[in-house]
């Protein structure tokens, strides 16, 4: 029995595989929908990669994410949260997005997330690659810089790309900061590794006082104490979880752009989203998962399933406020 009117088709009743797929088997709600109000937590595709610097696709990743995201179901066996429960859920469907100009795409997905935001919704999205999380962060940071967990084998905080293009993939969270968007002393960045282009790619988010764990850090913390630094640096502020699937090791998702070996399990990804529990979050997003490098299909699912390990914990942040 369900106890919200947005909630997932179980598959008890409807095999899982039939059906138009929708993110977790939720009900596809337009924002003009009369009822749209009632939605708590908005599932959202962003069918762009017009930011991959080299190999493109992750346009790609909400169409795949909905597919394998049936296999979701509703309780989390760790933590008993069923998010379903706690928050009216739906799939919001995909932003607009223009492929062949990037400025435009930025104010189109922007401009739907201001109408998210303004329905009082909490945003969960799926990439797309990473720039698209800038265009959410200037949808959700009206009232001020917000506070960021960013999973991610790199620091995406270059500068310029190819003279002078500002906005690419590897520099979203530069314009965050740059745009008031996102406080460096409240971002925490983990399983950050791989080559650089200079050392100036860690240099300057250390300088705005980003914590940035790379993975020998992380590995000589232990996931316990890395949980404890990252709840350390956020705080109790309004928290953003941005997870690129390359943070994990391309073993278990080399579906995407720029993979880097030596990176974090499957599982340790789970126990580190686990741990963000009870801070206060306001959104979140899996980025950079592109098909057709995914040959397996297993980047989607583990994307989908780290997907389902977010909405746990923002469910359970927005309920514990809600209550209040
Ligand atoms: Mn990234
Ligand atoms: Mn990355």
């Amino acid at each position: 029995m369900q106890e919200k009117p947005f909630a997932p088709a179980t598959g008890t009743v409807i095999p899982r595989y039939a059906g138009i797929a929708t993110l977790m088997r939720l009900p596809y709600t337009e924002l003009t929908d009369p009822r749209i109000h009632e939605v708590d937590i908005g599932l959202i595709g962003v069918p762009w990669d017009g930011g991959t610097t080299n190999r493109p696709g992750a346009r790609h990743g909400p169409r795949q994410v909905r597919d394998i995201s049936t296999m979701v179901r509703n309780i989390n066996r760790a933590s008993g949260i069923n998010p379903f429960s706690l928050c009216a859920c739906a799939d919001l469907g995909d932003t607009p997005v223009n492929p062949i100009d990037l400025v435009d795409s930025l104010n189109r997905i922007a401009g739907f997330y201001d109408h998210v935001v303004q329905a009082g919704i909490a945003p969960l999205s799926v990439g797309g690659d990473h720039l698209v999380t800038l265009p959410i962060m200037r949808a959700l940071a009206k009232d001020g810089p917000i506070g960021m967990v960013h999973f991610d084998a790199h620091t995406d905080t270059w500068d310029r790309y190819f003279g002078d293009c500002k906005y690419t993939h590897g520099t979203p969270f530069r314009r965050a900061i740059e745009e008031g968007l996102l406080d460096p002393k409240r971002t925490v960045q983990i399983g950050i590794r791989g080559a650089l282009y200079s050392d100036a790619d860690n240099d300057w988010g250390a300088r705005q006082g980003i914590r940035i764990i790379d993975i020998d850090e992380f590995q000589t913390m232990g996931v316990e104490n890395v949980i404890k630094e990252a709840r350390r640096v956020v705080g109790d502020g309004q928290t953003y979880v941005s997870f690129d699937v390359d943070a994990l090791d391309p073993v278990y998702a080399p579906g995407t752009g720029t993979p880097e070996i030596g990176g974090l399990t499957t599982l340790e990804a789970q126990h580190l989203i686990r741990g963000l529990r009870g801070l206060n979050l306001i959104g979140g997003d899996v980025v950079e998962v592109s098909p057709p490098f995914d040959a397996s299909g297993n980047t989607a699912l583990v994307a989908s399933t780290l997907l389902f390990e977010i909405l746990c914990v923002l469910a359970d942040s927005l309920a514990t406020r809600n209550a209040r």
